[in-house]
């Protein structure tokens, strides 16, 4: 098995609620609440939850974009929420990310060829002739007609402009990428290109991937683990295939019948799930699934659940999982 590239331990992101004319710190908001996970080197590990989840604001505190209140994030061994500025600086050549919105994340005042070269630019001391001749490189790596280097990045389309942010994360040659819903702003069709591209720079690069996005449908076919979180908690952890077969987690199992069938005629155990995500500064005792959750028994509300390994590399965090013993039954639903 590949070593652990990524180390997340008990990692805890809480940003406070200031109120009133003393703008008194009242509460917290728990984005992140005690969260750990390994990330593989050369895997994609996958990272669904509805909105507000806190799964972009894990992932940028795993890069540091964002400290964390409490615990640790490991690279290659390394704690980098305790390293110096200077070491971090280092550090940031080796881990990326690729935005949602390929929009907003491109300056419209650069031309491409200085969006894509502007890493180099900063962390080598590579020639200006240099650059030009590695953004090109680097847009025919991702798909994109080097000859529109000199261009703006308003003369390309949304699937264009992702690659433009692709080629741009992957200038300085990173061990490790944050795709953070980078195809969530995509249509469907252009979607599956750009997540082929990835699949194809990460046999090239050797790359490993976080790989964020809401539905658990986007994240399967790049996915070699996926990790689901709601409320600022990890719920569940496995291999894509089994975990897409047998969900032990109700969220989960919420989730995947939320995806459309191919074959609309075979018969499924819909969970409807009731209600919004409660507010992060202020969750259910328990388990924080308890409210919305169809198996819910009393011990829910009072006990907290840990993440624990019930199966072989399968993490669950609740204490009645589907189809373990005196587990959840989703035939019950019928
Ligand atoms: Fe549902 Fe209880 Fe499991 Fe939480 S611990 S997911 S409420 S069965």
């Amino acid at each position: 098995m590949a070593k652990n590239l990524i180390e997340v331990e008990h990692v805890k992101k809480y940003f406070p609620i200031h109120k009133g004319l003393l703008n008194r710190v009242v509460g917290n908001v728990k984005a992140v609440d005690d969260v750990s996970i390994t990330i593989r080197e050369g895997e994609t590990f996958g990272l669904v939850g509805e909105s507000g989840c806190g799964k972009s604001t894990l992932g940028r505190v795993i890069l540091r974009l964002q400290s964390a209140t409490s615990g640790a994030v490991k690279f290659n061994g390394r704690d980098i929420h305790s390293m110096s500025s200077k070491e971090l600086n280092k550090m940031r050549e080796e881990m990326q990310i690729i935005f949602q919105d390929p929009f907003g994340s491109l300056n419209p005042r650069f031309l491409v060829k200085d969006i894509i070269g502007e890493p180099l630019k900063v962390h080598t001391k590579m020639s200006s002739s240099q650059i030009e001749k590695r953004v090109i490189e680097l847009m025919e790596l991702v798909g994109l007609d080097a000859s529109r280097r000199n261009r703006y990045p308003h003369e390309f389309s949304g699937g264009q402009r992702q690659r433009i942010g692709i080629a741009r994360a992957i200038a300085l040659n990173p061990k490790f990428i944050v795709a953070d819903e980078a195809v969530s702003a995509l249509d469907v069709s252009v979607q599956s290109q750009v997540i082929n591209l990835l699949m194809k720079l990460q046999r090239e690069m050797g790359l490993t991937f976080l790989f964020i996005a809401h539905g658990l449908n986007v994240v399967r076919h790049i996915s070699d683990r996926v990790g689901v979180m709601y409320l600022g908690k990890m719920v569940e952890v496995g291999e894509t295939e089994t975990l897409y077969a047998n969900p032990l987690h109700p969220y989960t199992a919420a989730l995947l019948s939320a995806i459309p069938k191919p074959t609309p005629t075979k018969k499924r155990n819909r969970i409807v799930l009731q209600g919004d995500v409660p507010s992060p500064a202020n969750p259910p005792s328990g388990c924080r699934f308890h409210p919305r959750c169809p198996f819910a028994q009393e011990k829910c509300s009072q006990v907290e659940p840990a993440l624990t390994e019930v199966l072989p590399g399968r993490q669950v965090a609740c204490h009645f999982p589907i189809g373990m013993e005196g587990g959840s039954d989703l035939n019950s639903l019928k």
